[in-house]
């Protein structure tokens, strides 16, 4: 039988060359959910690796920080809590504008989602800048939480967004590198 422990998650990633432009490698994480227990230790290899650290929200960054993130808050036993795109959510948000290699970005949360007793595990598929993830985590500290953690599912390493949220004070953990 198949030993979980030892299943090649890197392996289940595919690789597509120029998308969405030339020059770029997408790290497409579509053939690693459509395996049933790629996507299962995906989640579970996150979950294991955060608990004991008092943890009572994961936050995911849309979209596919949704699918991993909602699995991780299920292991763990916790509620999701999803970071939009501007003008998706339909109560009060708060936004934090990100710049983009052309242009910027919003994401926003719900205005009254968090207070300070709560601490968030911030969840997304891949980190490569950390643009991305530190605007999400300065977004969910202004409301008074704490984010301490973050997990991604790969890390790109040599683009330094790792070492950008350690410096942010957020410790990251990867599954691939
Ligand atoms: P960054 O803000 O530079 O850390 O980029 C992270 C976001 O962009 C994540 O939400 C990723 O899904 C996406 N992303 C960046 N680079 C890649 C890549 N090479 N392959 C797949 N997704 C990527």
């Amino acid at each position: 039988s198949l030993d979980l422990a030892k299943l090649d998650l890197k392996s289940l990633v595919r690789t597509i060359p120029d998308y969405p432009k030339k020059g770029i490698l997408f790290r497409d994480i579509t053939t690693l959910i459509e395996h049933p227990e790629g996507f299962k230790e995906s989640v579970e290899r996150i979950a294991n690796a955060h608990r004991g650290q008092g943890v009572t929200h994961v936050a995911g960054i849309e979209a596919r920080g949704f699918i991993f993130g909602a699995g991780v808050a299920i292991a763990m036993g916790v509620g999701f809590i999803p970071i939009r795109k501007k003008g998706k959510l339909p109560g009060e948000t708060i936004g934090q504008n990100y710049a983009l290699e052309y242009g910027v970005d919003t994401i926003e949360i719900h205005a009254d989602v968090l207070d300070d007793g709560d601490v968030v595990l911030l969840v997304d598929d891949l980190i490569a800048t950390g643009g991305t993830a530190i605007a999400a985590v300065g977004l969910l500290r202004r409301t008074g939480a704490t984010i301490t953690h973050a997990a991604f599912v790969i890390d790109l390493p040599d683009l330094g967004g790792a070492a950008k949220l350690a410096a942010e004070g957020v410790e990251v953990t990867a599954l691939i590198a």
